[in-house]
């Protein structure tokens, strides 16, 4: 297949993936608002993907600031949906498959089968501030604090078991407020530990309480990057350009920090013998 061509059907392809999921939660929970979700994120990675092929660095934050800035501002501020793990269990416990939990099992739970962290790479919108900050390659990798995310998943379910079990009033207010309180703790929390840690995705690797789910759910992503070894030249690059310190040269799925890879693609385009690939 020529270049050309491809550069519109990889994006054509990712389009329409988007597209059957929008018509089809659109005609099954008979609401307009999927149609437009999906086909609005849809439109913006198949974007990405075309902006890639055209070697636009920025491609990935282009995508990542649209996805981004419409979940957290309409979404989020604008709709009032709790978009956060504690949204997740509160429409859980209300029994409700919308908004969050839609958002969850898509993005965050059986998606990450397909195509493992890419949330966390494109439409994260913590992660869409936290990369504007200067320490992309971290200095001093592995800290052994990863237990952290546990507490943090442990303890949005515990806040939204109590509200429930203690029936608490006005639980929509509260939600909001929670997702306002929780997004600028996220912020302050993820900005000063990059600072701290020199290390520009240190909330990623260490407090955020998704992790608990992506993580696993990533470990059988049918998409990942992968190495032809009989190209590589063993120069380190890609270890020194990956912001997830993952080490990309191992194809097996037990590779060093596999399951934190977000596909961003900087081992791929830095790769000095185009050993890298998708
Ligand atoms: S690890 Fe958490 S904060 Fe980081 S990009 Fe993924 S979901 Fe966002
Ligand atoms: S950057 Fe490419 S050549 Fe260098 S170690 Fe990584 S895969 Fe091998
Ligand atoms: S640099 Fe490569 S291995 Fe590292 S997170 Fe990005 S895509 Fe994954």
């Amino acid at each position: 297949m020529s270049e050309k061509i491809k550069n519109y059907i990889y994006p054509l392809l990712i389009w329409s993936l988007f597209e059957i999921m929008a018509i089809s939660l659109w005609l099954t929970k008979d609401s307009l608002f999927y149609l437009l979700n999906f086909s609005y994120i849809g439109i913006a990675i198949a974007l990405g993907i075309f902006l890639f092929a055209k070697k636009y660095r920025y491609a990935r934050r282009v995508v990542q600031l649209l996805v981004g800035t419409y979940m957290l501002v309409y979404l989020g501020l604008i709709c009032r949906e709790n978009m956060q793990i504690e949204g997740f269990w509160y429409y859980l416990f209300l029994g409700v498959f919308e908004a969050a939990v839609i958002h969850y099992a898509v993005a965050k739970i059986f998606g990450p089968l397909i195509f493992g962290r890419g949330w966390c790479g494109y439409a994260c919108w913590t992660a869409m501030v936290l990369d504007f900050l200067p320490f992309k390659n971290p200095e001093n990798p592995g800290r052994k604090i990863g237990w952290i995310r546990y507490i943090m998943f442990v303890l949005s379910f515990i806040f939204v078991l109590t509200l429930f079990l203690f029936q608490i009033k006005n639980l929509e207010m509260i939600m909001f407020r929670a997702f306002i309180i929780s997004n600028a703790l996220y912020y302050t929390i993820g900005i000063i530990l990059a600072f701290a840690f020199k290390d520009n995705r240190a909330f990623c690797k260490y407090i955020c309480p998704v992790t608990v789910l992506l993580k696993p759910m990533s470990y059988f992503a049918l998409i990942k990057i992968r190495c032809d070894e009989d190209k590589c030249i063993s120069c380190g690059i890609c270890k020194k350009v990956c912001s997830m310190e993952v080490d990309v040269t191992d194809n097996s799925r037990k590779r060093t920090k596999g399951t934190d890879c977000i596909l961003c693609l900087e081992c791929v385009k830095d790769c000095p013998v185009g050993a890298i690939y998708l």
